[in-house]
């Protein structure tokens, strides 16, 4: 399967007068599961709709988002797969030389603030058609927040975008019941059921459960207030417990509505098995493609989600607390795969996710009722009701090694110690340091 249109040619020569959606991202094309707009895009294609992409394009020049017209259903925007300002400047706010997500690795071809600038964009040429906004950018800045940046609070992403709806956490659910929802002739406005999104709204429903958040001058005026808002917003991550959530802004008002619920095994596998490219755009070789691909080329997405509760990260905010996994049988397919790669040599450097010896949830009961609002699984001592056990993680780098061409298996992302030493068994430890 090629690479989706990024360009009118492109897209007539599929035989599409118009595109379904277009989708604006601040990151070079790169059609790998690494890559959100890779996944949204692919997803989107699966259930029958047309995306092209417009990557990177011209800020300050409109015709730059005219590249396929309108688009049938809407446009979806992502500041790409980092948050544009935490891509441009380091955390003493000095501005970074490269951009890992940009051909050739150049800085600036994105604006500070990529999702506002790109809506503004869009909302100069087409003032009726609808504005999806999603990423990681538009995720943890769905409702007010402080910006680290400027030093300031800010409105949520979706009023100062003028965006019509917000997908908040892994979007392949959410966008297909949008998608669905736009295809069957309703109205952006009216699309407001939806888990795993934010919208806004000029009167509140009193009919469903719901909780007021101080209002956005109220935490202007006083931190304590921001921060008693940001303690409601965390415990209400978790898609089995979760309320929606209203924040007030004068007369008008932003809706979170509660988190999309976890993907099966199926449906991660399902996401991980579409027909990517697994590489850049072929237009960027010239410039010597985008370096980013590099840190995932040869690495394996075993899962998502996190109940570690690190307090310096922002996962559970994007992905919740109930790990999801994909199967062993979609982690190998994609391993026999990368062997045959050209440039291969043998090691695969990571089977991971947030965190790596993370591959089922940290108790039954997360997959019906949710994790506990009231603790945490792993802190000040692990929860007497957590399985440590590592014997699936075990068996499935076992398999990975075994594959012919693969000499060694790394793992490169985060493994949490303290849960490796609540394993009874020491098998996963020992395996690891040899
Ligand atoms: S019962 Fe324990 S392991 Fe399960 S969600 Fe609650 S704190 Fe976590």
């Amino acid at each position: 399967m090629a690479f989706l249109p990024i360009n009118r040619k492109e897209m007539l020569e599929r035989g599409w007068e118009q595109c379904d959606f277009v989708y604006v991202i601040g990151d070079a094309y790169v059609d790998h599961p690494s890559f959100g707009h890779a996944i949204i895009s692919r997803v989107l294609e699966a259930n029958g709709y047309s995306v092209g992409l417009i990557s990177q394009p011209d800020w300050k020049n409109p015709k730059s988002i005219d590249v396929f017209g309108r688009p049938r259903l809407g446009f979806l925007v992502s500041g790409g797969n980092m948050d544009s300002m935490v891509n441009h400047y380091s955390v003493s706010k000095r501005r970074r030389e490269t951009d890992a997500f940009t051909p050739g690795g150049v800085m600036g071809k994105r604006p500070d603030y990529a999702t506002l600038g790109y809506c503004n964009l869009i909302r100069q040429t087409s003032k009726d058609v609808p504005i999806l906004i999603g990423g990681i950018e538009a995720s943890l800045r769905r409702l007010a927040h402080y910006d680290y940046w400027s030093e300031s609070m800010k409105r949520s992403i979706l009023l100062d975008s003028q965006a019509d709806l917000l997908m908040y956490g892994m979007g392949e659910k959410s966008i297909v019941e949008i998608a669905e929802a736009l295809n069957s002739g309703m109205n952006v406005r009216d699309i407001t059921y939806i888990d795993g999104t934010v919208f806004r709204a000029s009167q509140l429903d009193e009919s469903l459960p719901t909780i007021v958040l101080p209002a956005f001058e109220e935490l202007k005026a006083n931190k304590k207030k921001y921060a008693e808002s940001f303690k409601i917003q965390y415990g209400n991550c978790d898609p089995f417990t979760a309320k929606r959530l209203v924040e007030p802004y004068g007369k008008e008002f932003v809706v979170q509505n509660p988190p999309q619920k976890p993907l099966t095994t199926a449906e991660m596998d399902a996401v991980y098995d579409l027909p990517y490219e697994r590489t850049w755009h072929p237009s960027y070789s010239k410039a010597g493609g985008v370096p980013a691909i590099e840190e995932v080329r040869f690495s394996l997405v075993s899962n998502r989600g996190c109940f570690g509760a690190c307090s310096f990260c922002a996962l559970t905010f994007h992905q919740g607390r109930i790990v999801q996994v994909r199967s062993h049988e979609s982690i190998l397919k994609e391993a026999e795969i990368m062997v045959k790669d050209p440039d291969f040599k043998g090691y695969i450097h990571d089977v991971g996710g947030p965190t790596a010896n993370f591959r089922h949830p940290a108790c039954e009961k997360q997959l019906t009722k949710g994790a506990c609002g009231g603790r945490q699984c792993l802190y000040p001592t692990p929860c007497k009701n957590m399985n440590a056990d590592h014997s699936d993680y075990i068996a499935l780098l076992r398999k990975l090694r075994k594959i012919p061409g693969v000499k060694k298996v790394f793992v490169r992302s985060g493994i949490r110690f303290d849960y490796l030493l609540a394993d009874k068994k020491d098998t996963f430890f020992k395996e690891l340091v040899q």
